[in-house]
């Protein structure tokens, strides 16, 4: 048979029988949640990386919070680093209006210093926060970080931590490994990409509004070519992988979780 036969969708791939053999395609639309919650590390994380994806799932009617664990007070844009910190705080608060994010909550964890941090402290704060949202679904950078760096592999490391014990699903915003070559052959960058095998999600997306919340970041935005450049590539496609999938009967915070007992055990 040389056409393809019906397709068959699962929760998030599609099968379909090509020339007789089955093949998965990614599925074009993103999975359902009531309630979003991003774990990040840096103030415009949130837009310049998962800006497109939390306004798709604001217009699917999901509510979407961000948890972001530093205040990006070393990043080497911007030019007066005193008061980084407290500039990109009010940044990522205005940026959150245009990406019609519900609830902001913002660390003080050393930026540049989130891999010190202890994997049980952060998960907690994970914990504390997706329960005060009623997270039903985590979004995090892809393992690797998307562009490597150590602070955005952590927080993803702590979302993990945080949802195995409490049994929530974790959708990680990926990269197409061909935009990735391209950004580290163009500015001999470190960008970690996905092949099409391993991509689950593949979906368009209107990027108006992750435009206005990434100008929210001008102290990081304004000479910031990779950004631009990686946008450009991307075009309106965004790419996601499941790094933890949906469960049947989630556990609510700390449930049978050891690293979160101190915390979940009632008070006698
Ligand atoms: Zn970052």
């Amino acid at each position: 048979m040389n056409a393809e036969r019906e397709g068959l969708r699962s929760s998030h791939v599609e099968v379909r029988e090509v020339n007789d053999e089955l093949v998965t395609r990614p599925a074009s639309h993103l999975p359902p949640a009531t309630s979003v919650l991003v774990v990040s590390a840096h103030p415009d994380d949130e837009s310049f990386g998962l800006g497109a994806a939390l306004c798709a799932f604001a217009d699917e009617g999901a509510l979407t919070s961000v948890l972001c664990f530093t205040r990006g007070e070393a990043s080497t844009l911007g030019e007066d680093l005193e008061t980084l910190g407290r500039v990109r705080s009010v940044e990522i608060g205005k940026a959150a209006v245009e990406l019609g994010v519900g609830h902001v909550e913002l660390f003080e964890y050393p930026d540049l210093g989130l891999a010190d941090q202890g994997l049980d402290v952060l998960a907690t704060q994970v914990c504390q926060v997706a329960d005060r949202v009623r997270a039903d679904l985590l979004l995090v950078f892809d393992e690797g970080g998307i562009t490597g760096h150590p602070d955005h592999q952590r927080a993803t490391e702590a979302a993990l931590a945080f949802a195995d014990g409490a049994g929530l699903p974790v959708l990680a915003w990926a990269l197409d490994e061909e935009v990735a070559l391209s950004l580290n052959r163009e500015f001999k960058a470190s960008f970690a990409g996905r092949s099409a095998g391993e991509v689950e999600f593949d979906v368009t997306v209107d990027r108006a509004r992750q435009h206005r919340a990434i100008t929210c970041h001008a102290s990081q935005a304004t000479d910031n070519p990779v950004l631009w450049r990686r946008l450009a590539l991307q075009g309106d496609r965004e790419v996601f992988r499941w790094l933890r999938e949906p469960r049947s009967h989630p556990r609510s915070c700390g449930i049978g979780a050891p690293v979160f007992q101190q915390f979940a055990t009632p008070a006698a």
